[in-house]
Formats: C-alpha cells, structure tokens, sequence
C-alpha cells in the first residue's frame, strides 16, 4: 500500500467541470485532501509530478462496472481486487458495481462484503449497486430501503431488466422513498428470446436470433410512464437505440428526473462488427446501426444523455471462444474507455475536453449520490482523487496488457490516443504509466502498491 505523500501537480490544465474551472496552474495534494488550486505557481516542498502539457482532473468515476465478485465458482472471473486494478489504470478512481453476481446483491450482508472487499483491495472506491428484486428474479422486491441504508449508492437488476410492470411500480417508489436511483437495463425479455445481435438482414444473413429495438425502447418508454406519478430518480443504462433518445429526451423535458447513460462500443462500433461470428462483438443491448450511433451522439451533444460508462463486462477466454449464439454477452472496457471516448466524441467534433470530463466525473457522480463524498470534483479540501491525463499519448490497445482478467476486447489493436497517466485516489499514487508526453513507448502502467 502506498504510504500517503504530498505532491504538487505542477502546470496541468486543471479542469473540474462542476466549478466550471478550466486553466493551467498547480495543484497541491496534502494528507489525501486537495489542498489548494492556484493559475500563479504554488511553492511547496511536495514532491512534484510535471503535468505540462497534461489534463488534470477531478478522478473519472465509472457507474457502470462488472466485477464477477462474489463468485466462488469462477476461478478466472473478474475479482474485485483485479477489476479495481484495471479501474485505476483507466483513470477510473471510483466505480459501481453491478449486482449480477453469485450470490446477487439482494441483501446487505453482500452489500456489506462488497464494500469491504473493496476496501481490502485498496485500489479504486468500489460502491455496491444492489438489486431491485431478490435474486433479479424480476418477481420478489427486494429490501430496497435497507440495501440503501447499508451502502448501496443504487438499484439495479442489470443484466435483466424488470419486466413486470407491477414490480417495477413497487420497486420504483421504494427507490423513491429512499431517495436513491433506479439503474434499469432496458430490456423485454420477451422480446429476446434467443436473440444474439441486432435484428435485420446480418443477423439474418449470419444465422443468428435478432434482437429487436424494440426491446430497448418499449421497456423505456412503460418506465417513464409508470414513473410520472412516482417521480423516482431513473437512470437508464447503456442506451443502444435512437428511439430511447428520443424517449428519454421527451421525459427529461416534462421534468422528469431520468438520465441516460452510453457506452464506447455503442459510440464506435454497429453490428457490421459481429460479421463473421466474431463474438469479441457480442454484447447486451447489442451494436446497432450507424443512425443509431449518430442519435446517441446527438443525444450527448443536447445534453439529453449526461453519463459516460463502461459496462465493463470481463468474461475468461472459454465464454467467448465459441459460436456466436453460445457465446457471452459483453466486453472490458475500463482500460480503454478514455481514449475511446476521446476518439467518438472528442475527435468527431461531438464535445470538447471539459464537457466530456464532465460526464465522466460530476454527471455520474450526482446520479450515484457520490456528491456528498466530495467526489466528481476537484475543489479545496475535497478529497484528492485525481487523475493526469496525457491527452496526446499514442498507443495501441492490447488487451494481454490489461489488468483486468478479462481479454474480450473488441478493440484489440486499435490505434488510441489519450491516457491516464497518474491516478490518485485519496492523495495516494494507485497507477503511474511512464512520465507525461510519453508518446509512443508508454511501458507497462505499473500499479503502485
Ligand atoms: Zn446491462
């Protein structure tokens, strides 16, 4: 464990988008709080990390992760000590855990062991999103108040949306009453039924179950309806399709408080990326069409989708090395979101570097109630999770290179542009890839521990 040290972040573009900052300067960490922000030089005796030329930013949170812990079956599944290791080495200083896990998260004894394990491991803040129905079994409310009461900073079934609409009511106003967020996978499970990817002509073509549309957006469109006369806060996960901008859009301006959320993938890649089986592509929701990364991108651009996530999904190489319908839904993402993002955002004129920080530290961090921690923000006496971006840094992605035990990366060899290069959590050093300017021959981001 990293002993806790005062540093001095020296001549960074140091922007926090919840103050509106945005300008070169210093930024001194003291006894893991930030202890002071200043444009002018600040003199210290602080060890000091050269940001020149670099971002500095409040730590990105990930609200949106897959850490297959607890499951004492799985040998080579994702633990939460490894998937918070791939955590700090994306820049990502906070994550969410999804409840689909064996046990599931559906009573506070798991929330309880969630968090622990995650102190235990000592890398990211590792918060439990706990489920809406027992087991996710979409029949049975789960206890929502107490799941709340006892840590969870959300309520999800992901992995499985709540399809009874009764259920979904109950689930909803407990949210409400607890004053959390519902965390909805949007999907009409009878609408899926053995479908792989995207339904249409290639999935026709490939042999494959097509997974319609309509899947995403009717259970999108009956939540938000339902939700008019409950008024919980919704949240609705990895959206796939142009039809649920629009829905979400719609709610957003009755006043409805829902927030969206994308993925990477969903912004980079269609279904023409499942053409020759390839089940690096498989995913749920699954990759659509080109208009329908263009809607999501302007749902970013209008502010209608406020989140970015990862829907970091690790699957050892056994889930993935198989046909295509066989195969598991998902894929890694936390260390190789940030440049991603950079490319279908940044680089496509979508957002500049302070609007899509945003997305990825205060957005997400006032959904997750994560605010109150101090965290998504970068301000004096804030706590000092921080993360140094080279946004300039070249590399090529190479999944046998992540920390995270999942390799089913469709990215794999991709030219990428942008990195975190220092990711503080507490004032404390968690990852450090080689100095700031490293184009090229960034080595091995080494996780200190
Ligand atoms: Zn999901």
């Amino acid at each position: 464990m990293p002993d806790m040290t005062d540093l001095l972040l020296s001549g960074g573009r140091v922007i926090d988008p919840a103050s509106g900052l945005d300008q070169t300067g210093d930024v001194l960490i003291r006894d893991g709080m930030v202890a002071d922000i200043s444009v002018s030089p600040i003199t210290s005796d602080a060890p000091k990390l050269d940001c020149e030329g670099c971002i500095v930013s409040p730590g990105l949170l990930d609200i949106h992760v897959h850490f297959r812990d607890p499951d004492q079956a799985a040998a080579h599944e994702e633990t939460i000590a490894t998937g918070s290791a791939a955590a700090v080495a994306g820049g990502f200083t906070s994550v969410c855990c999804m409840p689909n896990t064996t046990p599931a998260i559906d009573s506070t004894e798991v929330v309880e062991s969630i968090r622990s394990r995650g102190a235990a491991a000592n890398l990211a803040r590792v918060f439990p999103v706990a489920c809406g129905t027992i087991g996710r079994a979409g029949e049975t409310v789960a206890p929502i108040l107490d799941l709340v009461e006892s840590g969870a900073v959300a309520i999800s079934d992901d992995g499985d949306g709540v399809a009874d609409s009764g259920v979904m009511r109950q689930v909803l106003s407990l949210v409400a009453a607890a004053d959390s967020v519902f965390m909805q996978h949007c999907q009409d499970p009878t609408l899926t039924r053995g479908a792989a990817m995207n339904a249409g002509p290639l999935a026709a073509r490939l042999g494959l179950g097509g997974w319609p549309r309509e899947a995403e957006s009717l259970m999108l469109r009956r939540d938000l309806i339902l939700n008019r006369s409950v008024g919980a806060r919704y949240h609705a996960q990895h959206l796939s399709v142009a039809e649920s901008v629009t829905t979400l859009r719609e709610a957003r301006a009755e006043g409805q408080a829902a927030t969206g959320e994308a993925s990477p993938h969903h912004l980079l890649l269609t279904e023409a990326a499942c053409d020759g089986w390839n089940t690096m592509a498989k995913v749920n929701p699954p990759l659509r069409t080109d208009a329908d990364v263009a809607a999501i991108k302007e749902g970013i651009a209008e502010g209608t989708i406020t989140v970015l996530a990862t829907d970091h999904a690790p699957h050892p190489a056994h889930a993935k090395q198989t046909d295509f319908a066989s195969a598991a839904f998902g894929m890694v993402g936390l260390e190789c979101a940030l440049p991603l993002y950079r490319e279908a955002l940044i680089d496509d004129g979508v957002l500049d570097w302070p609007a899509m920080l945003a997305m990825m530290t205060s957005e997400p961090a006032a959904i997750a109630g994560l605010h109150h921690l101090g965290l998504g923000r970068l301000e004096v006496a804030g706590p000092a999770d921080v993360t140094v971006i080279d946004p300039e840094a070249a590399w090529t992605i190479q999944a046998d290179r992540f920390h995270s035990r999942g390799r089913n990366c469709p990215f794999e060899g991709r030219s990428a542009r942008g990195r975190a290069i220092a990711t503080l959590v507490a004032g404390r050093m968690m990852h450090q890839a080689a100095g700031p300017r490293a184009d090229a021959a960034i080595e091995d981001a080494a996780v200190v521990r």
